[in-house]
């Protein structure tokens, strides 16, 4: 029974091209992979869609430090962190970022998690109790949903980047406790929350706001410190979670906020407490990621991300102009996500694979992954791509649009 009503829903998917597989890399991390494709033939591809943003995750020194904390440490941690999992080296790390986070967040503590998805949910799951509304942004990364519908306070959203919006439902609202959340910047389309008019509402109208900067840390601010230094932001009303799996090179997460809300968050987040702590070994090597981060590595690296991100664009609007008939938009975006709105699931599905056929990994974006209608490639740039990797992306486009209109037309 259960088999037959599982292969039912499978072929429906198939039939509106939303059916998804897995691809098994065998060899480096991006830019370049071998990549065993859905044909189970491996071949070696450029890679614009992972978010180790700095290049972080092959960097020699990563590799050593992860190396030396395996020696020290051992494999995994044995247990959550309140039983016996936390070590000094997850002591360091969230000593560290509470360190980074001090001109922005007054009193800040961090803690930390295995994944960002975790920390989503900790935080919407913990502090959105009975007396707590949330108001969540239209576009919000599935983590923060799914922690909204696991919160008991009620929901409210609000559309993209609309701060008259959100004006509105706050002011709407009875509830004691309010928590704005949002993207900071925004995984399907590249833009960036504006943040100071969010944190004006918060302040207004007593709220506080949640801000998950998983794309902006280590590629956004003068020095990797991400999106509220971007903006220059500093309040005791931010509470900021991070993730460390994309431009950190590794893997983790961590909420950084007031103290009291960080100890609360370790007394009532119940995948901080029933959860496993990360291998200690990966928060030694974190260590390392924040200190290449914040010096010459990480500023040469994301004066390197603008560099191609400019090249992008150009290259790309300029496609986009020789090819108007096609409908396509590229995204309002200055971050290195830089989706190109194709439009319809089959379309966007035969782009990506006619790249790949050509060494091109871009992944397709379906819906409900974003709105019907708007099926996208979703490139993204790390800095250890080169402008010639660039020019490669754009010519293969370019040659992939022949065969494309056809289909469009
Ligand atoms: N938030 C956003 C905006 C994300 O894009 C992601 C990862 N795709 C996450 C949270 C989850 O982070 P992690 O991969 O560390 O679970």
């Amino acid at each position: 029974m259960l088999l037959e009503h599982l292969d039912r829903k499978l072929q429906a998917l198939r039939a509106q091209d939303l059916s998804r597989f897995t691809r098994i890399a065998e060899t480096g991390t991006a830019p370049r992979q071998t990549v065993v494709g859905a044909d189970g033939v491996a071949r070696e591809l450029l890679m614009f869609c992972s978010n180790d943003y700095l290049g972080l995750a092959a960097h020699p020194e990563l590799a050593q430090a992860l190396a030396e904390g395996a020696r020290r440490w051992g494999g995994g941690s044995g247990a959550s962190p309140l039983v016996s999992g936390h070590s000094r080296a997850h002591h360091e790390v969230e000593a560290e970022l509470a360190r980074w986070f001090a001109p922005h967040i007054p009193q800040a503590r961090a803690i930390g998690f295995c994944t960002g998805y975790m920390a989503n949910l900790a935080v919407l799951g913990a502090l959105g109790d009975a007396e707590a509304e949330i108001f969540s942004e239209a576009l919000n990364h599935a983590s923060l949903i799914d922690g909204a519908r696991l919160a008991k306070a009620r929901v409210s959203r609000y559309g993209h980047c609309d701060v008259a919006g959100l004006r509105a439902v706050l002011a709407a609202s009875t509830a004691r406790i309010k928590l704005i959340v949002t993207d900071a910047v925004f995984s399907m389309d590249g833009d960036i929350a504006p943040l100071p008019e969010l944190l004006a509402l918060a302040q207004e109208f007593d709220a506080w706001l949640i801000v998950d900067d998983a794309h902006g840390l280590g590629v956004l601010g003068e020095s990797g410190v991400g999106t509220l230094e971007h903006f220059g932001l500093r309040s005791e009303r931010l509470i900021l979670v991070g993730t460390l799996g994309k431009a950190a090179g590794l893997a983790g997460a961590f909420v950084v906020a007031h103290e009291t809300v960080s100890h609360y968050l370790l007394q009532a987040a119940r995948n901080y407490i029933f959860s496993t702590a990360s291998p200690p070994a990966v928060e030694q090597a974190l260590l390392h990621s924040l200190a290449l981060i914040r010096g010459e590595t990480g500023r040469e690296r994301r004066a390197r991300l603008q560099t191609l991100q400019t090249q992008l664009r150009a290259g790309m609007q300029a496609l986009l102009a020789r090819h108007a008939h096609l409908g396509w938009r590229l995204a309002e975006s200055h971050t290195p996500l830089q989706p190109l709105i194709v439009g319809g699931n089959a379309e966007v599905m035969q782009l990506a694979a006619a790249l790949e056929a050509q060494g091109l990994r871009v992944p397709g974006i379906r819906p409900p992954t974003v709105p019907a209608g708007q099926a996208r490639l979703r490139i993204t740039l790390c800095a250890t791509h080169t402008e010639a990797d660039v020019d490669r992306l754009l010519a293969g486009l370019e040659a992939c649009i022949p065969t494309l209109s056809e289909v469009a037309a």
